[in-house]
C-alpha cells in the first residue's frame, strides 16, 4: 500500500469500526510487553549498531523505561477510560453532566534518532491506550532499530491497528499530506514549524516535542562534587545525543576550576580509557560529527576533545571560559561537547538565560533553599531538576514537555492518556421537569434569573 493509501485504510476503518475498545487496548499493551521482552537482545543489538549504546544504558533509557511505562499504564487505564461524572449547578436542575473520554482516531507519530526504541514507543503506549490507531514514522537514521520495532509491531498489532512507514523528509512530507486527527511529533524546532504549518491545513492538533539548549545553573552554595558528577552523566550519556542534557554549564567564576577539576575525576571513574570503554556510544552520523567538531575551540579545551572520524567518536569534551558570543552557544548542541560560562552575578546569569528562548529543560544545584526556589521561579522552561539532571523523565507522574520554541504539550503517564484523548462533555437533562424560566417572553424573569445567577 502506498502511503496515501495507508492513511485512508486507516480513516476509513475509524469512521466504519470506531476506535479500539478497553479491552483489546490492554491486550494489545500486555502482549507489547512480552514482544519487547521476547526481544531483548535483538534491541541491545540494533542500539548498538545504530549508535554504539551499551546494555546497561539500552536498558535505562529505551527498554526498562518503556516497561515502566506499561506497567503504570496498564495499572490505571481502567480508571483513565471510565466516563467521569462532574459537578451540575444548580440552575441546570435536575440534569447531571458526564466527560467521556474519546479517543481522536487516526495518530501520527513521527520520532527522531537519539532514543529511537523509546520515542517510537512512548508515544505509542498513550496513544493506543486512548484507543486511536496509529501511523509511526521513525528516524531514518537509526535503520537498525527501526527494523526490530518493526519486528515487534507486526507481532502485536494488527496493521489496521498500528502500523509502521518508514522513510526520510521526502516519505514524511507525503504523510503530512494526508489527513490525521492528531500529530504527535519529537524532533528539531526547525522541523517542529514544518509539521505545524502541515498540520494547520486541516486544523489538526499536535502535541511537538522539540529541542534547544537546556542549562544548568550552578549556584554559590551547591555540592559541587554532587554538582560535577550528575553534570556528567546527563551530559555524557548517549555521547550528549539527548534532548534534555545539559546544553551549557554556568558556574561561579571562583569555583570553575575546582568544578573541572571534579568532571576530570568523575569522568576518569565512569569511563576509564573512554576510547575503549564499551559504556561510551558514538554520534550517529558524520554529517553530525563534522557539525559538532565545528564547535571546538580548541584555545578553550578543558578536557578531552579527542575524535576519530571513521569511529565516530568524539571523546567527551569539556569548554572553559566560553562566552555568550561563542558559536557553540548558538544552537542546540545535541553531543558530547560541554561550555562552561563563568558568571559573577547570579542575577545576570539569570537574566542570561530568561533573554534567550524558554528551554526544554533547566538544572540548578544549590544547597540554599530560598536561592532555588528564586531561581526556579523566576526563569521559565519545560522541565528539569533541583541538585540532578535528566532524572525528571523517569517519573510518569511528571508530565513531560518543552514551552516555547522547545515543544508544545506534554506527555507520560496518565498526561500521554489525556493528550491522545478528547474529553467529550455531556449535558444529560431529563424530560419530567421542564423548568420555565430560560424560555421567553422574559417579562418578570430576569430578577428571578439573578437570584440564581449572580
Ligand atoms: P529532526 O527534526 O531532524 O527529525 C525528526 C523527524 O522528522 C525524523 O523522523 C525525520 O525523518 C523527520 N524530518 C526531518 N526533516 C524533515 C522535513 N524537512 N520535513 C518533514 N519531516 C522531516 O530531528 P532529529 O535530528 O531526528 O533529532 C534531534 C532533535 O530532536 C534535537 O533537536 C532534539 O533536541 C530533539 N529531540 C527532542 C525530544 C523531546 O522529547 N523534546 C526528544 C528527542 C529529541
Amino acid at each position: 500500500m502506498s502511503i496515501k493509501e495507508i492513511a485512508h485504510h486507516m480513516r476509513s476503518l475509524c469512521l466504519n469500526h470506531g476506535t479500539l475498545p478497553v479491552s483489546l487496548r490492554k491486550e494489545r499493551i500486555l502482549k507489547l510487553k512480552k514482544s519487547i521482552q521476547e526481544k531483548e537482545l535483538l534491541i541491545n543489538q540494533a542500539l548498538r549498531e545504530d549508535l554504539g549504546k551499551s546494555t546497561f544504558e539500552t536498558y535505562a533509557t529505551e527498554i526498562g523505561f518503556i516497561l515502566d511505562e506499561i506497567g503504570h499504564t496498564l495499572k490505571n487505564i481502567d480508571d483513565w477510560s471510565k466516563p467521569k461524572k462532574v459537578k451540575t449547578p444548580l440552575t441546570l436542575f435536575p440534569g447531571k453532566s458526564t466527560v467521556y473520554p474519546d479517543a481522536y482516531g487516526v495518530v501520527l507519530i513521527i520520532s527522531p534518532w537519539n532514543y529511537p526504541f523509546q520515542l517510537c514507543l512512548s508515544p505509542l503506549i498513550g496513544a493506543v491506550a486512548a484507543g486511536n490507531r496509529v501511523v509511526i514514522k521513525p528516524s531514518e537514521f537509526a535503520p537498525k532499530t527501526s527494523s526490530v520495532i518493526q519486528l515487534i509491531l507486526e507481532d502485536v498489532f494488527k496493521k489496521d491497528e498500528v502500523i509502521l512507514v518508514e522513510g526520510g523528509v521526502e516519505e514524511t512530507q507525503i504523510l503530512l499530506k494526508q489527513k490525521f486527527d492528531y500529530i504527535f511529533f519529537t524532533g528539531s524546532t526547525m522541523v517542529g514549524k514544518i509539521i505545524m504549518k502541515a498540520a494547520s491545513e486541516y486544523l489538526t492538533p499536535v502535541t511537538l516535542e522539540l529541542g534547544g539548549k537546556s542549562p544548568c545553573l550552578i549556584e554559590e552554595s551547591a555540592n559541587l562534587d554532587i554538582a560535577a558528577k550528575r553534570c556528567a552523566w546527563g551530559k555524557f550519556l548517549n555521547a550528549g545525543q539527548t534532548c534534555v542534557a545539559p546544553d551549557y554549564v554556568l558556574v561561579p567564576r571562583h569555583l570553575q576550576e575546582e568544578f573541572i577539576s571534579k568532571l576530570k575525576n568523575h569522568l576518569q571513574s565512569f569511563y576509564g580509557n573512554v576510547k575503549s570503554s564499551k559504556d561510551y556510544p558514538r554520534i550517529i552520523n558524520e554529517k553530525h560529527f563534522d557539525r559538532l567538531m565545528s564547535l571546538v575551540i580548541p584555545e578553550k579545551l578543558a578536557i578531552g576533545g579527542e575524535s576519530i572520524r571513521e569511529e565516530k567518536y568524539i571523546s567527551p569534551t569539556v569548554m572553559k571560559d566560553v562566552s555568550w558570543n561563542d558559536k557553540v552557544m548558538e544552537d542546540e548542541i545535541f553531543g558530547p561537547l560541554l561550555p562552561i560560562i563563568p558568571y559573577d552575578s547570579l542575577q545576570e546569569a539569570i537574566e542570561h538565560i530568561v533573554s534567550r528562548p524558554k528551554p526544554l529543560a533547566f538544572y540548578v544545584f544549590s544547597e540554599n533553599e530560598s536561592k532555588r526556589q528564586e531561581i526556579i521561579t523566576k526563569v521559565p522552561f519545560g522541565g528539569g531538576c533541583i541538585n540532578d539532571t535528566v532524572i525528571h523523565l523517569a517519573n510518569p507522574n511528571l508530565p513531560f514537555g518543552g514551552v516555547g520554541t522547545s515543544g508544545i504539550g506534554s506527555y507520560h503517564g496518565k498526561k500521554s492518556f489525556d493528550t491522545f484523548t478528547h474529553y467529550k462533555s455531556v449535558f444529560e437533562q431529563g424530560s419530567l421537569v421542564d423548568i420555565p424560566l430560560r424560555y421567553p417572553p422574559y417579562e418578570g424573569k430576569l430578577s428571578w434569573l439573578k437570584l440564581f445567577i449572580r
